[in-house]
């Protein structure tokens, strides 16, 4: 993956959402990231998207973040939820490193926390 392809990503990721949402929806940073735990992934921080159209639309936005062509195993993908608000701050998926998989892996339906909507969780075989 070279800064071009990314560059073609976040291009690809917004036109397939406002085609999908049908609105002016911005992707204005789409960055990769590995953490200190072993987590990696990457994050879509966009502009005008709203927890109503993740929740219409939830199947074809995760076909959108999990088709992309970073080459990352999606079992984990996620919107963060600005509190309070109904608006979404950014997707993100994420191959969850185990502590952290242990940490979701317990947590029950969409919003265990208020400012996470979870659209997918892959659970892995004991
Ligand atoms: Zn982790």
């Amino acid at each position: 993956m070279t800064l071009d392809d990314l560059l073609k990503v976040r291009a690809e990721l917004e036109a397939g959402i406002r085609q999908l949402i049908g609105r002016a929806i911005m992707i204005i940073e789409l960055d990769l990231f590995a953490l200190p735990c072993g987590c990696s992934g990457y994050t879509a921080t966009v502009r005008g998207l709203m927890l109503d159209d993740l929740e219409v639309f939830e199947d074809h936005l995760l076909k959108l973040l999990t088709t992309t062509s970073i080459d990352i195993p999606s079992g984990f993908v996620f919107a963060r939820v600005i509190p309070g608000t109904q608006e979404i701050a950014a997707l993100n998926v994420r191959n969850l490193c185990p502590r952290c998989y242990s940490d979701f892996a317990t947590a029950s339906g969409k919003r265990p926390r208020p400012d996470i909507y979870i659209l997918q969780l892959v659970k892995r075989k004991r």
